[in-house]
């Protein structure tokens, strides 16, 4: 066991939350280290390097702000990057605010313990221990990816891959049949690209989504010019509204586009057809009660299914893909390029686990009650442990050594997402209770990085030595985040999303994120750092 160090500040994770964070307080001229489990900078851009994985948030606006010079000198090339791209980006902000300095590269974090001297013991499974002030979880939300449990998961004798932890050097598919199970997010992305690749893809499904065509496309030289002119108002205006996006210069988040006011509960079948025929999936977009109640929400399911109908030749496979029993905005956007018509290639084979599920995995394939099918490779795209997953991983010790996973046992309590009652001096940037996942992530960790870094700079020039979040301001804070998401698709008892912790086996059902809206949230939280903090306990 190497001796402790010492530092006002351990941040756990060098994605884009522990970059920023780092940058911010080693300008504050604190002691900081960060401690990361991958080899570089990047985080889910680091590690999830699968085939078609892009961001589903125009790139100009899910990238950091805080740095004017930053915004003119990095350009990007399509609407929403891909990873590499962004790893890119993740590299070249390291690189130019030399941060790799003090980031410590493959190092995971296994305990974090308070003690009686008001500091963290932070261990590490190197065997590196640190001291601190004080602790900042820049873990992820979506870090900690998910491996279901199923039978005979051990005997496949082909290469095993999970999306959230794709090979840096990248696999080649081509005279490979290959076996994806999971149709989320990365699944949706990574389909189109390696059905095009490899011999055969089955893809095992057992929920389909509801997913939007991401109409990207490379950036103009002219509009890149006038976004990089504007960024200050595009900044502005993303910090004020809802999800931290604003869709500028494309009209599906803010300026251009208007928002809808038909109902779909006016129109005919008839209508709603044509609609469909004229716009595709965008035709849902235009009634304003299809997120407002089930019985709206369904006629746009219809609609949805409808154009899943049209598009797919072969009438199962299309009938495989159509969700159903679960309303439409209850789960994170999906956003794909060229998904549904992958399944038109004849080498692209659809399981409907509905019609049966996977029994087990063999030494060929995957047995399921409605057959075998075999492959020689096989892909894991089922997603993460999502919010909590990264921090209870870790053995989190507070005051009195309580640890977090009791704490939380019936599901994660913070303030503001912020802070953790128990846990002095213990932030997490985008935890459970935060707009986080709900928003561009950029603009959520930009706005907990200033918000965290305020904060110390406030204890230090008081000589205050510690902060924790009140039991109270606690209890409030969850019922209000509890509350805000109720009536919502979101939380609608059809809907089983990861949101809610349904994807993981008993994890506690429980909404996660706050949903009050971005630039709502953040004027709480300024307001609760101009009264001195309220609802936190400051002691020297
Ligand atoms: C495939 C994919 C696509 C996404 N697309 C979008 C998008 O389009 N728009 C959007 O807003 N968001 C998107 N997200 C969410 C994305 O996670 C965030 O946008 C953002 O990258 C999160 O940054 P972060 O630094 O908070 O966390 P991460 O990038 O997850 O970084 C956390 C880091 O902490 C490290 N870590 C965790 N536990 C430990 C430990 N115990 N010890 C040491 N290190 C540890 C991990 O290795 C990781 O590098 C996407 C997520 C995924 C998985």
């Amino acid at each position: 066991m190497a001796e402790s160090r010492d530092y006002d500040v351990i941040i756990v994770g060098a994605g884009f939350a522990g970059m920023y964070m780092l940058h911010r307080l080693c300008n504050l001229g604190l002691t900081v280290r960060a401690l990361e489990a991958g080899d570089d900078v990047g985080g889910t851009w680091y590690w999830n390097r699968y085939p078609g994985a892009r961001c589903d948030v125009p790139s100009m606006e899910y990238s950091y702000s805080f740095s004017p010079e930053l915004e003119q000198e990095w350009t990007w090339t399509e609407v929403m990057a891909a990873q590499p791209e962004i790893l890119a980006y993740a590299n070249h902000v390291a690189d130019r605010f030399d941060l790799r300095r003090d980031i410590q590269f493959n190092t995971r974090v296994s305990s974090v313990y308070y003690g009686d001297d008001k500091q963290w013991t932070i261990s590490t499974d190197t065997g590196h221990r640190f001291h601190t002030r004080y602790c900042i979880m820049a873990t992820g939300c979506l870090s900690m990816p998910n491996t279901p449990d199923v039978e005979g998961a051990g005997d496949f004798g082909g290469p095993v891959y999970h999306t959230g932890q794709w090979p840096h050097k990248g696999v080649d598919f081509s005279d490979t049949s290959v076996g994806i199970i999971g149709t989320g997010s990365s699944g949706v992305q990574a389909i189109p690209v390696i059905a095009e690749q490899a011999k055969h893809l089955t893809v095992f499904q057992r929920t389909p989504n509801y997913t939007m065509p991401a109409d990207n496309k490379p950036m103009t030289a002219e509009f890149i010019e006038k976004v990089k002119a504007d960024y200050a108002s595009i900044r502005q205006q993303q910090r004020e509204s809802e999800f931290g996006i604003i869709g500028y210069g494309f009209g599906f988040g803010g300026n251009t586009r208007t928002p809808p006011t038909a109902l779909i509960m006016d129109t005919t079948e008839d209508e709603r057809h044509a609609a469909v025929l004229e716009h595709g999936f965008g035709a849902i977009h235009q009634y304003v009660d299809v997120g407002l109640n089930l019985e709206a929400n369904e006629l746009a399911c219809g609609m949805y299914r409808k154009h899943i109908d049209q598009i797919i030749e072969d009438p199962q496979t299309a009938e495989g893909l159509m969700p159903r029993g679960y309303p439409i905005g209850c789960k994170r956007p999906v956003i794909d390029t060229q998904y549904y018509e992958a399944y038109n290639r004849d080498n692209v084979t659809l399981v409907d686990l509905r019609r049966g599920g996977i029994e087990r995995i063999t030494a060929k394939g995957i047995q399921t009650q409605q057959g075998d099918y075999e492959f020689d490779a096989l892909i894991y795209a089922t997603g993460f442990d999502a919010m909590t997953g990264a921090l209870l991983n870790m053995d989190i010790r507070g005051r009195d050594g309580v640890t977090l996973s009791d704490y939380w046992e019936a599901g994660p309590r913070t303030y503001l997402g912020l802070q953790v009652h128990g846990f002095p001096n213990l932030f997490t940037i985008t935890g459970p209770g935060s707009p986080s996942v709900r928003s561009n992530m950029m603009t959520s960790i930009e706005q907990h990085v200033d918000w965290i870094a305020d904060c110390i700079t406030y204890m230090d020039s008081h000589q205050l030595r510690a902060i924790e979040a009140t039991e109270r301001a606690e209890k409030d804070w969850i019922k209000h985040v509890y509350e805000t998401a109720q009536g919502s698709m979101l939380t609608a008892p059809s809907c089983n999303s990861w949101y809610l912790g349904a994807n993981i086996p008993g994890k506690p059902r429980i909404f996660m994120p706050y949903i009050g809206g971005l630039g709502n949230y953040r004027k709480q939280c300024d307001d609760i750092a101009e009264n001195d903090y309220t609802g936190f306990n400051l002691t020297a």
